[in-house]
């Protein structure tokens, strides 16, 4: 079984973490007391002052926060009439209620842990304040998806029960969890400092995994499944949230991406062939857990889907994400068969939902108090 709850959970720091803080940041107002130039600024190890956000040296870093506010929506405003209907009667297979139910027990938890990952692990590393205004909107952004996965089990009037603890029970969803832990464990320890090679290789790893292949590749099963189901007028409500949240998550990914490449650029000799090779296989290792959720979830076809379309799916995207980090790919001459996928990516800004919804957030700032 797995330790979940020896890990940090989000009431329960263990003690010595906030002790890592103590002598950090803030720092004391005679050290590193000159106003920033941009040239000092870096993205790990940077020695000047990280409360001071300008002037800007990551400007991909600062427009990604301000896109990801732009893109603000809420779980409740998502109408689940249509998903509750259809839950209730008898219109969904079996192998349907199964794909949905393995997908609910995957993401419920697993934004969690990504959110775990950035507060207690990932933020205290990254010494640029762009960066972490950025880290800091993620964070909000996954206890929303966490919020979506929690309001369309409630919804649906699913055994919750069952659904959060499938992490542990059900062993596709907890292979891919425990191949995560210790990379968050690394960064979350409160004696993991770093300014070596041996560490900032430990940070680069993690980054990498979270973002290729935690949120770049985990993740994508689940999503073209409810996806599709949404495609053939079924869990639309469910469908439309997964499409808000696939478009974030996409950032998430793009910003890890780019934060990959900045360290690899300010830190060439971490980027060594032996790490590199090291990366691939770990990358290898994530296309075979997640096909194994694509099998179990999936045991005969359903939807016009089955787990061997997966297996040429993710050796695509797994071909993406070694070209978005600069690393050799993996599966030569692997295609996509889902193209639809990229359109649900590129949501346009111009869908109803966030014309008007967008207006209402900023209305809410003019509030009068009386
Ligand atoms: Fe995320």
């Amino acid at each position: 079984m797995l330790t979940f709850d020896d890990e940090i959970t989000t009431n329960a720091i263990p003690s010595g973490v906030l002790d890592a803080f103590k002598g950090e940041k803030p720092q004391a107002p005679e050290a590193n007391s000159g106003r920033i130039r941009v040239e000092d600024k870096r993205i790990i190890n940077c020695q000047a002052d990280v409360n001071q956000l300008v002037p800007f040296k990551y400007k991909w870093a600062w427009e990604k926060y301000l896109a990801a506010c732009a893109n603000h929506w809420m779980p409740q405003e998502v109408n689940m009439t249509a998903d509750i209907a259809l839950w209730k009667s008898d219109k969904l297979s079996e192998d349907e209620r199964r794909l949905v139910k393995r997908n609910l027990g995957f993401f419920t938890t697993a934004d969690s842990l990504a959110a775990n990952n950035i507060v207690l692990g990932t933020y205290r590393h990254i010494s640029n304040p762009e960066c972490r205004q950025f880290l800091l909107r993620q964070a909000f952004e996954e206890a929303i998806h966490t919020h979506a996965y929690q309001y369309i089990v409630e919804s649906l009037g699913v055994d919750e029960g069952e659904i959060f603890n499938m992490y542990h029970e059900v062993s596709c969803i907890r292979d891919k969890d425990e191949f995560l832990l210790p990379f968050i464990d690394v960064l979350t320890n409160p004696e993991f400092k770093t300014g070596t090679v041996e560490a900032d290789q430990a940070l680069l790893r993690s980054l990498i995994v979270f973002a290729c292949i935690m949120e770049g590749l985990f993740f994508y099963v689940g999503f073209v499944q409810i996806l599709a189901l949404g495609r053939q007028n079924k869990m639309t409500g469910a469908a439309e949230q997964y499409q808000y949240i696939l478009r974030d998550e996409s950032m998430h990914l793009n910003f890890g991406v780019d934060v990959i490449n900045q360290i690899k650029l300010e830190n060439p000799h971490l980027w060594t062939p032996e790490f590199r090779e090291e990366i691939r296989g770990l990358i290898q290792k994530g296309v075979e857990l997640e096909y194994a959720y694509a099998e179990d979830t999936m045991p005969r076809g359903v939807l016009g889907l089955n787990a061997s379309m997966f297996k040429e799916y993710l050796r695509f995207i797994a071909n993406r994400r070694c070209q978005q980090i600069g690393i050799d790919i993996l599966y030569p001459g692997a295609t996509n068969p889902f193209p639809w996928m990229s359109e649900m990516i590129d949501l346009k800004k111009e869908k109803n939902f966030f014309e008007t919804r967008v207006t209402e957030y900023q209305s809410g700032g003019s509030l009068s108090w009386d």
